[in-house]
């Protein structure tokens, strides 16, 4: 029995760890993962790691003697598949009971499937885990054409990464533009463009009918329209379904897939079982920066903000989670950064060229600023935030205006 069991050991379980500790929290803590590795940073996935340019070792959360030196108990390799609420305890995969005091349900998702593709098809393949990645690189040097399902930001980023690798990378994407979940218009013309300049083929409005299979090996992806790409690998980059199975069995509410799924908490992370939290990918939440809707944020920043309300709860400081949800995406030389949420937006001011590769877009809603897209912008990422965090309300002409700095809008 640990008084606290972290189910989940990404960014969220690691930063509830941490932050734990952090806090001077004394009781037992274990973190428990069904990943072999020590917790690591899943950014760089389908980054940095994807293109070879930090090891492992690099990517790590901590090192391993952090986790020793401050008496975290870590059990990798081990899966939760069913929560006893009464009786504080949790089954593993291979049958064995551990009882907690409390529990951190910290699982995120697992990548969503497309019904058209088999099950495991050697070189089809999703961008979540460090070993879907060594997988990737294991196979590129048998690879010339790469096929991306899905044009949101992983997708985009393992294409640009595959570009550079010098791979013929086509996108896929069945909206009619890139991007279309996360953000404006302008945004998703501007990265398109930019694909398309380094040589990605970006299709959209494409339907994807399945794949061709040859001697157990995918040899290409056939379109709706019966067209087959040719291509020895396929990026599966269509989101994800967030991983709480063993909770809802549990009787845990959840929302529908229709909202994301999720499990369903408090402002305090807290789900309706006693004892249980969730945080993460997985946790649904009512979002002041959304307007209230309860939704799920796959950042970063969620996972480590909601790790850390929790982590505060349970040392004796109750606060609501109210964080400026942030999150960035790299692509070739392109820093994006953004902060707030844009759905609901009405009017969308573009500040500075596209074509000089640095601008920003400011995303408003009734007249208040509730986002911003940043490209190599920082200074305009940074000077924003107060804009979103108080939902300032600024006349479209003056955002336009690159002489005026953002701080002096108000906020
Ligand atoms: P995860 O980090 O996914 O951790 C959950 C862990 O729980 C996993 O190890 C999983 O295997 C494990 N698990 C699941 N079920 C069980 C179970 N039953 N028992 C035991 N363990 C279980 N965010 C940004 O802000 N910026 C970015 O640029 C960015 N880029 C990304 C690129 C990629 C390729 C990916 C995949 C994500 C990216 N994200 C980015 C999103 C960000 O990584 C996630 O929001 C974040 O990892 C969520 O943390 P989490 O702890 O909720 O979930």
């Amino acid at each position: 029995r640990y008084d606290v069991l972290i189910v989940g050991a990404g960014h969220a379980g690691a930063q509830a760890a941490i932050a734990l500790r952090q806090r001077g929290f004394e009781g037992t803590i274990a973190l428990l993962g069904d990943e072999a590795s020590l917790p690591y940073e899943r950014p760089p996935l389908s980054k940095e790691y994807l293109a070879g340019d930090k090891p492992f070792e690099r990517i790590l959360l901590r090192p391993a003697s952090f986790w020793s030196d401050r008496l975290i108990t870590l059990l990798p390799g081990c899966a939760v598949v069913a929560v006893d609420p009464a009786a504080h305890r949790v089954t593993t995969a291979t049958g064995g009971a551990i009882g907690y005091g409390t529990l951190i349900w910290a699982t995120g998702g697992v990548p969503r499937r497309l019904s058209c593709m088999p099950p495991a098809l050697t070189g089809v393949h999703s961008v979540r885990t460090r070993a879907d990645v060594d997988r990737m690189i294991a196979e590129m040097p048998t690879v010339d054409r790469v096929v991306v399902i899905g044009g949101g930001y992983i997708g985009l980023e393992a294409a640009a990464v595959l570009t550079k690798l010098g791979k013929q990378v086509t996108v896929l994407e069945a909206q009619d533009r890139v991007l279309s979940r996360v953000t404006g218009e302008a945004l998703s013309r501007f990265y398109e463009a930019e694909h398309r300049a380094h040589g990605v083929e970006i299709r959209t409005g494409v339907a994807v009918a399945g794949v061709e299979d040859a001697a157990g090996a995918v040899s290409g992806v056939r379109l709706g329209d019966g067209e087959v790409l040719a291509c020895q690998m396929v990026i599966v980059g269509i989101g994800i379904v967030p991983a709480v199975a063993p909770l809802l069995a549990a009787g845990a509410a959840c929302v529908g897939a229709d909202s994301g799924g999720g499990v369903r908490v408090d402002d305090r992370c807290r789900t309706t079982l006693p004892d249980v939290f969730a945080i993460g990918d997985c946790a649904a939440h009512a979002n002041a920066f959304a307007g209230g809707r309860v939704i799920r944020l796959e950042s970063v920043q969620n996972a480590n903000d909601q790790a850390t309300i929790v982590a505060k709860l349970l040392t004796g400081t109750s606060e609501a989670y109210h964080a400026v949800p942030w999150f960035w995406s790299n692509q070739y030389d392109l820093k994006l950064q953004t902060v707030g949420l844009l759905s609901g937006y009405d009017h969308a001011v573009v500040r500075g060229d596209p074509d000089s590769r640095s601008f920003s877009v400011v995303y408003l809603k009734e007249g208040r600023v509730i986002a911003l897209d940043c490209v190599n912008r920082v200074r305009d990422y940074v000077q924003g935030r107060a804009l979103v965090a108080g939902s300032v309300a600024v006349a479209p002409a003056l955002l336009a205006d690159l002489s005026i700095d953002l701080k002096t809008l108000g906020g």
